[in-house]
């Protein structure tokens, strides 16, 4: 605070930043401007004072000089005084105290130039005119030059001029003479100009003030401005960056240094724009040389480093005053969140979530865009439609996070079979498509490619999947279309290959089917199927037929299957190989199988009314494991069991062994339970797929029945022969009767015999009956 430069600076900074209002200002500049002044005119006062003191000492008397000269140091150490205060106090004390400063001054001022005025009294000589002319001339230098200090202020200068000059003007008056009259008059009038030069002279300095002032306004307001324009580019939530003719950048704000990861400005500050090899992003910086604006959207290879952002970025010129482009402006938005936010919702669209592997969007695109595109009629392409064998069943007996696991398993093992150019896609459940673009342009050999690689699929099955813990052997149903124009859209191929799937689920699963067009008819066929089976259940028009079950040895029936029969009268007889795996497969079967038990528990209940008595072993029911394995299956069949009051030991059920052999302990528990009540139960096609003896120990079973396949040939193979005894030998170790299935002939029952078969069945004894037939045999055989 010693030298001006700096208490002007600093106390700008105060203004600029500080609470200090700004009208403060003018206050506080007004003050600096007297109080600078202030020792030169304190010290030249006093050698004023002490030099007229001098020059009166003999005119008048020692005293009256004695008295004036203490009170006029009294009052210029009083006004040191406050000079010295002033100088000590901090900037902003003599800021906000700025008014009262002032006032302290003009008192001071004041009481100055009454000390002054009183030396017409003191020390003015009654009579002596050069010595009375000595104080006027001293009155007078003070006068004026007091008036370049108060000049600035009007109301003061004229208070100053009155303390000041009135005293004399006064003593003048009273003074005897006409020439102290006229010298009184001299005075007024000098101190008329005095007031009049100090106007005008007021006037120049409060203007040269208010322009200080004005300057003062402006550099304050550029100054805001500067701070303005400094927050906005450096604390901007976006990146900025200037940049100069030659893709150089100048500067950079913080944000963009934050988005190329940088520590340090410096080190992109100087970095060629060049350097990035996106030509898209050289244009959009090159476009403001043009006097246009750039923009770019896309990835954004940050300056130093590997990592890609992505990109919202817009150029504008930079112009210099006289309005010549010299660079320009970028303004760039981090869009990377909002850019993988959308290709994550594009995946979701198009990838399945599960198994990411495309979805049935992607996988018809692809396929849409073959057909429109590439489709010549030259290059034959193929659709695999594959379907998981018996997958409801892992869901059932294993629950969907292992479902889940499994379909994970799948999709991957298909995955690493096919090649680049070939797509997988899961389009539902258990459900896979591959396409194969391309394959061969001969006919022949197209279907000979595409049968190796779903040969090749179904191959990597052929080692079971570690599914929960355990060995899970997995089986393929896969439709192949082959294609080579564009005759047929996308969906009708998709289609194909389902038609040609289902075709190979119903020639027993695990097989490949090629899609002929006699299929679609087929296909038609089923869903009819489906729909009628449900019509027929509301019509009660399904029929049970009983294949009579007969002692090998001594040819007694001691039972019978119930089997269903289905007369539509539009097609005629339908077989229930057919619609079973349909109802199966569409999960009608829980339906069909209820009113299947209702029917069959009535029929059963007749038959023992009008035979006094139940005189069979049992009636078999076939039941499909979908239904078995269902919760609460126990409980719902012993109702109806009640409700037809039919006792539970007439009762046997056939269970399929690959049907249950997935869920064994549920399967086991059931059996369990339905045993207690007196229940029976039977393995129907035992001897076929999965067959395991493992499997028969753990199974609490009654009957073991062995598929017809073995017995309808065993009279002429052997190995059928070999094999149905090798069974009954079994079953007898395990304590369970054995029934032979599809007997035709007497040889096969000669033989049945020999090898100690308990029961059989077929139409060398039996076809299958309706009730009222099967119970006239049982009354007229049990006589
Ligand atoms: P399945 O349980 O093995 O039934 C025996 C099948 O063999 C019956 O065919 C029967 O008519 C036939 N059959 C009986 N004796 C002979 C014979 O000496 N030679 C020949 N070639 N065949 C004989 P069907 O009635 O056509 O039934 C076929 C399959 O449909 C059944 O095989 C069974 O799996 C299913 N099915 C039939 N009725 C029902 C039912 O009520 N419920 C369930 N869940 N499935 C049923
Ligand atoms: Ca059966
Ligand atoms: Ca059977």
């Amino acid at each position: 605070m010693k030298s001006k430069n700096r208490t002007v600076d600093e106390t700008d900074n105060l203004i600029d930043t500080g609470p200090i209002p700004f009208n403060e200002r003018l206050s506080y500049d007004k003050l600096t401007f007297f109080y600078l002044s202030l020792p030169i005119t304190l010290f030249g006062q006093m050698f004023g004072a002490l030099l007229l003191s001098a020059l009166q000492i003999g005119s008048v008397d020692l005293y009256s000089i004695g008295i004036w000269l203490l009170v006029s140091f009294v009052m210029f150490s009083y006004r040191f005084y406050h000079y010295y205060v002033f100088r000590n106090e901090s900037e902003y004390n003599k800021l906000e105290d700025a008014r009262l400063w002032l006032h302290r001054y003009y008192t001071n001022v004041l009481i100055s130039g009454m000390v002054w005025g009183s030396s017409a009294i003191l020390i003015f000589p009654e009579d002596n005119l050069i010595h009375q002319m000595t104080v006027m001339l001293f009155l007078l230098t003070i006068g004026f030059t007091s008036m370049g200090v108060l000049a600035s202020k009007r109301d003061l200068l004229l208070a100053f001029v009155l303390v000041t000059f009135l005293p004399l003007v006064l003593r003048l008056f009273f003074l005897e003479g006409e020439i102290y009259l006229n010298i009184a008059y001299i005075v007024v009038a000098l101190m008329l100009i005095v007031l009049l030069i100090s106007n005008y002279y007021g006037k120049v300095i409060n203007s040269s003030l208010d322009n200080h002032l004005h300057f003062i306004t402006i550099r304050h307001s550029h100054e805001k401005l500067k701070e303005r324009f400094f927050s906005l580019f450096e604390r901007a939530p976006v990146g900025i960056y200037y940049y100069n003719a030659g893709l150089v950048l100048q500067d950079i704000n913080e944000q963009f240094k934050i988005m190329n990861k940088m520590g340090y400005k410096k080190d992109l500050i100087g970095q060629d724009l060049h350097a990035t090899k996106n030509r898209e992003i050289v244009d959009a910086h090159e476009k403001v040389f043009w006097n246009q604006t750039g923009n770019y959207r896309g990835p954004f290879e940050t300056l130093y480093g590997e990592n890609i952002i992505y990109v919202d970025l817009s150029t504008v010129p930079m112009l210099d005053s006289d309005g010549k482009v010299t660079g320009g402006i970028a303004i760039v938005n981090d869009i990377t969140d909002e850019v993988t936010a959308k290709e994550e919702m594009v995946r979701s669209a198009y990838y399945d979530m599960l198994t990411e592997i495309p979805n049935r969007t992607l996988l018809m695109d692809k396929l849409e865009n073959l057909i429109a595109r590439d489709m010549t009629g030259l290059q034959y392409a193929a659709l695999l439609f594959i379907d998981i064998d018996n997958f409801k069943k892992v869901n059932d007996s294993f629950g969907h996070n292992v479902g889940d696991t499994v379909i994970r398993q799948v999709a991957y093992k298909i995955d690493n079979v096919i090649g680049k150019s070939e797509t997988i896609a899961r389009i539902g459940g258990d459900k896979f498509v591959v396409l194969i673009p391309l394959l061969s342009s001969d006919e022949d050999q197209a279907r000979h490619n595409a049968l190796d690689y779903a040969s090749k699929i179904k191959g990597s099955f052929a080692r079971p999947l570690k599914t929960a813990g355990e060995d899970y052997h997995l089986t393929l149903s896969i439709g192949i279309v082959l294609f080579n124009s564009a005759e047929a859209s996308a969906y009708d191929i998709l289609k194909r290959s389902e038609t040609a799937m289902y075709e190979a689920k119903t020639s027993g699963r695990n097989t490949i089917r090629f899609y002929k067009h006699e299929m679609g008819a087929h296909a038609q066929e089923q869903l009819t199927i489906a729909n009628n089976i449900h019509k027929t259940i509301e019509e009660n028009a399904f029929d049970i037929y009983y294949q009579p079950q007969l002692d090998v040895q001594s040819g007694r029936i001691i039972g019978a299957e119930a089997l269903i029969r289905w007369f539509r009268p539009d097609t005629g007889p339908v077989s229930p190989e057919i619609f079973i795996a349909i109802a199966e497969e569409s999960g009608l079967i829980i339906k069909l199988e209820e009113w299947i038990f209702d029917r069959v528990l009535s029929e059963m209940k007749s038959l023992s009314v009008s035979m006094n008595g139940f005189v069979l072993e049992h009636i078999a029911i076939n039941v499909s494991a979908t239904h078995f394995l269902k919760p609460r299956f126990v409980e719902k069949f012993m109702l109806l069991v009640k409700k037809h009051q039919v006792q539970p030991e007439w009762i046997e059920l056939e269970l399929t062994e690959s049907g249950i052999m997935h869920s064994m302990h549920d399967a086991i528990t059931k059996i369990e339970e339905l045993k207690q009540f007196g229940i029976t139960f039977s393995i129907d096609d035992f001897g076929t797929g999965y067959s395991s003896f493992a499997y028969l120990k753990r199974l609490p079973v009654n009957v073991i029945k062995i598929d017809q396949a073995f017995v309808l040939n065993m009279d002429q193979d052997q190995g059928d022969a070999m094999i149905v005894e090798s069974i009954v030998t079994i079953g007898q170790k395990f304590n369970l009767k054995v029934l032979a299935e599809g007997v035709e002939n007497l040889q096969t029952l000669e033989h049945l015999k020999q090898a100690k078969c308990d029961y059989y069945q077929g139409f060398y004894a039996y076809k299958p009956m309706p009730m009222s037939e099967f119970g006239q045999i049982v009354t007229t055989t049990s006589l």
